[in-house]
């Protein structure tokens, strides 16, 4: 059954019914937290008939300038829930072209683009358009900003948040999307700090025009030893978004907004592939960011508290899947809580995170692999090369998985999707 689901594309027929199987009565959810988890969240919560609420402690919306991918596991659910043509206005399609190569720039293989069926559902976004696609599919009324949330309690029957303006809040669930510094994440679990891998990623985005000879639909990757670069288009293939990975060995603010330094982003990249020199050539300014994780936590949920994207489970951002997995949480999130009473609430929330952590403690894993790989962190690079070519099986299960039709599979017949069930091929097998 498993399987079927896995591989079977829902129909409208199965949402109609789903959606009509639903309660009238409203769930209250407050979501903390207005980034690419808690927005894309609040749609899907709301989309299943809850009254959903956002609280961003900053003045507005927004995101800095820098690239995130969209692989076909997420974009089908933004998809199914309406956001496709929001998606194919702004993102670039990513395709051919797609390879890995050594830092020289002799060709490692290719960069699987699809799913198992071929369908190329991959974007390069700017964060800022996507984080605006999800911001015009809210309601007027239902973002509040300026609400940096300060304080949390629960009873048998509410949960209540505080927030720094002085503000109040009462919800049934209260859905932690404040990111890898999550201030919520303590009511959950004993406090623990981000690990730092010891890599700074220097980011920004450069103008398609001043590098005409680029390919246009193309995700790069250049592997050298202890670093890697990548370029991938953004904004409709008007510019290019560039990070180059670069071992420290003092922790780096973990901001999107630091600014980095273009000199030591190039030097860093001196003598790789001419096409990675010439294009840091023309890079003006770019920012950096230190790449931190967290081992899996202990638990996800308390009571009607439950954590979601970064707050849950930060990963390396070396299988680009983060933001992706924040997406997929929403979405079981929502069928999980679908038609449910404020009183069933707390037992509903442990089966959201068995069903997400089967499957992200494995991603948060491999993220860290890949890291290794991409850095050249091998004593053969021929196995390393061997692992890069096996890890198109692992990209396959990542992409094909359904989040939708599994969630509803546990909904319906109480299954907790194992991990293998969910990603079956490991790139090191
Ligand atoms: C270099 C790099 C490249 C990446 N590339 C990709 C990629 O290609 N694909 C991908 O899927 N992922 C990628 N990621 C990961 C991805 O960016 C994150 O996983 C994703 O942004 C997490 O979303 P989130 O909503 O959980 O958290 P965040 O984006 O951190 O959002 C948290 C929000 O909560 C708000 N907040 C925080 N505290 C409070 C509070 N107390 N009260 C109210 N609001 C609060 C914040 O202001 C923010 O708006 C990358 C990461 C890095 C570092």
């Amino acid at each position: 059954m498993c399987t079927d689901l896995l591989t079977r594309q829902p129909t409208s027929n199965d949402v109609k019914r789903d959606m009509k199987n639903s309660s009238t009565e409203s769930l209250r959810v407050a979501v903390v937290g207005g980034g690419i988890g808690g927005l894309s969240a609040a749609h899907a919560l709301r989309r299943r008939g809850m009254d959903v609420t956002v609280y961003e402690q900053a003045k507005s919306l927004g995101e800095v300038g820098a690239g995130v991918f969209i692989y076909p596991n997420s974009l089908r659910q933004l998809e199914r829930t309406g956001l496709g043509d929001a998606m194919a206005e702004v993102g670039a399609r990513v395709g051919s072209g797609s390879q890995y190569y050594r830092m020289d720039g002799t060709v490692v293989g290719p960069i699987l683009t699809t799913d198992s069926r071929g369908w190329n559902g991959m974007y390069g976004m700017h964060r800022a358009d996507l984080l605006d696609a999800l911001a015009r599919a809210q309601p007027s009324n239902a973002v509040r900003t300026d609400h940096r949330c300060i304080g949390f309690e629960q009873d048998d029957t509410v949960a209540r948040l505080t927030f720094a303006n002085g503000a109040t809040a009462e919800a049934d669930v209260v859905v932690a999307a404040d990111g890898i510094q999550s201030v919520l994440q303590k009511h959950v679990v004993a406090p623990q700090p981000p690990e730092y891998s010891g890599v700074r990623a220097y980011r920004g985005l450069i103008t398609r025009e001043k590098l005409p000879q680029w390919r246009d639909e193309a995700h790069q990757v250049w592997m050298g030893d202890g670093k890697h670069f990548m370029v991938f288009p953004v904004r409709s293939g008007r510019l290019l978004n560039y990070v180059g990975f670069v071992p420290t060995t003092s922790e780096t603010v973990e901001s999107w907004s630091a600014k980095g330094d273009r000199d030591e982003l190039a030097a860093s990249f001196d003598g790789w592939d001419p096409r990675v020199v010439d294009l840091l050539d023309k890079v003006e300014t770019c920012f950096w960011w230190g790449l931190y994780d967290r081992r899996p936590l202990q638990s996800w949920t308390r009571g009607r508290l439950v954590l979601l994207g970064d707050a849950a489970h930060p990963m390396l951002p070396h299988l680009g899947q983060g933001a992706n997995q924040a997406i997929e949480d929403g979405v079981a999130l929502a069928v999980l809580l679908e038609g449910c009473s404020p009183v069933a609430v707390v037992d509903v929330l442990p089966r959201y995170e068995r069903l997400r952590r089967a499957r992200t403690d494995v991603i948060q894993a491999e993220a860290r692999q890949n890291g290794l790989r991409y850095d050249s962190k091998y004593e053969s690079l021929e196995q390393r090369d061997r692992e890069i070519a096996n890890s198109a099986a692992f990209r396959k299960s990542l992409y094909d998985y359904d989040v939708e039709q599994a969630a509803i599979a546990c909904r319906d017949h109480g299954e907790d999707l194992p991990a293998h069930a969910v990603l079956s091929a490991h790139a090191g097998d």
